[in-house]
């Protein structure tokens, strides 16, 4: 049996506590024989200011480079305000992504049934909705130059962010899209504003070419990022796989993840390009942060970090069965009732991280 190696980065606030359940996970995993999962822990954020000066060393950016992949709990906390900008803890963070280059951002909103009245929208439009938001994320307004603020010396000031794509930056973010919707429904949506963008028009191109030449088994339909904003609200379960830049797929993910009720449920990966056997960079990551506000006290989510090693499973070590095995028992969980705090409800029994984490391990045995 292949031995991956996971580097863990369990971080701040609850990031280690959230991250210990995901341990817990790993250890069934490796104690039932499915996979042989070989984990390292180490520093990054405050911690890792605390610790050496710097929000990520280098020894540790090697260990992330030389992993099959990575997992992270957070970053931050009102500790840190005060540490110089280049060493905040986020810095840790934007680092590994870049060194990374983790170009594609997938962002699931997945609606379990047991929660679809936590959603803000009626539980018929939501329950048992699966999206996949897939965001460019190295490239776009936040990173084009020129990016500057300019003194017009009357009083004025003249700011400019660049919106700029290239047709290789848009080629392997719909490559990554197209290629999921295969394991999936088969259907994408690939969002833009080419009615007033010129970055909106050769997104459109290059993706509806690529489908053309090597997707024909896959829907795809282009849709105006505006209306897509508007269809997820109005009827969210028309969509699969929603590909989008940088900039629509930071509005659109938080969007959709709002639909399925709780920070504390999210999960995300963040990909890099594949080598030739199919290998990607990958950093995997609740969506949530830190959460000062409840760290220590034992009340954390853990399921946004339990689902976040699920996508670890499936995208970066191929053992989509065991992925799909631990989806399943954390909603059967949801449905016995076991909520923690953020998603707390009546007639439901309220527990903490832990307790969590040992009640899905216990669905895990059962569903064996
Ligand atoms: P947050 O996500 O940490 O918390 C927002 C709210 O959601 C809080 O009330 C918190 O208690 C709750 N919450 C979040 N995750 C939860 C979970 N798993 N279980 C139960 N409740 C949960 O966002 P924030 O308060 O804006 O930021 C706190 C710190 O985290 C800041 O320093 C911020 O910079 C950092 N942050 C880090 C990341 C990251 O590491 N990727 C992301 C966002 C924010």
């Amino acid at each position: 049996m292949t031995p991956y190696k996971l580097l863990l980065l369990p971080g701040d606030g609850i990031g280690p506590e959230v991250m210990g359940e995901a341990g817990r996970i790993i250890a069934w995993i490796n104690a039932r024989g499915l996979a042989k999962i070989e984990t390292e822990t180490d520093l990054v954020g405050g911690c890792a200011y605390d610790s050496h000066g710097q929000a990520i060393s280098e020894a540790t950016m090697s260990k992330a480079l030389a992993a099959d992949a990575v997992m992270l709990g957070a970053v931050g906390g009102p500790k840190w305000d005060g540490v110089p900008y280049d060493q905040r803890p986020e810095a840790g963070l934007l680092r590994l992504r870049k060194d990374l280059d983790l170009f594609a951002n997938l962002r699931p909103a997945i609606c379990y049934p047991a929660l679809a009245d936590a959603s803000s929208l009626k539980r018929d439009r939501v329950d048992g909705l699966d999206i996949m938001i897939v965001r460019e994320l190295t490239g776009g307004v936040y990173f084009g130059e020129p990016k500057m603020i300019t003194d017009l010396g009357n009083g004025q000031k003249r700011a400019v962010d660049t919106q700029v794509y290239q047709t290789s930056e848009i080629e392997r973010i719909a490559i990554v899209a197209l290629d999921l919707a295969r394991e999936r429904k088969r259907l994408v949506h690939s969002a833009d504003k080419r009615n007033v963008m010129k970055t909106g028009v050769l997104w459109n191109e290059v993706v509806t070419k690529l489908h053309k030449e090597r997707y024909g088994d896959v829907t795809l339909h282009h849709i105006l990022a505006d209306n897509c904003a508007m269809q997820l609200v109005r009827a969210p379960k028309q969509f699969d796989v929603i590909v989008t830049d940088n900039l629509f797929g930071d509005m659109l993910s938080d969007e959709a993840a709002m639909l399925t009720g709780s920070l504390g449920m999210l999960p995300s990966a963040s990909l890099g390009e594949a080598d030739a056997k199919g290998h990607r960079r990958a950093l995997y990551e609740p969506v949530h942060g830190s959460a000062p506000d409840i760290a220590g006290k034992g009340a954390a989510n853990p399921i946004a970090t339990i689902a976040s090693l699920a996508m670890c499973l499936r995208y970066s070590f191929f053992l989509g069965e065991t992925a799909d095995r631990i989806e399943a028992a954390i909603s059967k969980v949801l449905d016995q009732g076991l909520r923690t705090a953020d998603i707390a409800q009546d007639s439901c029994c309220t527990v903490g991280t832990k307790e969590m984490g040992e009640a899905i391990v216990a669905a895990l045995d059962r569903g064996e």
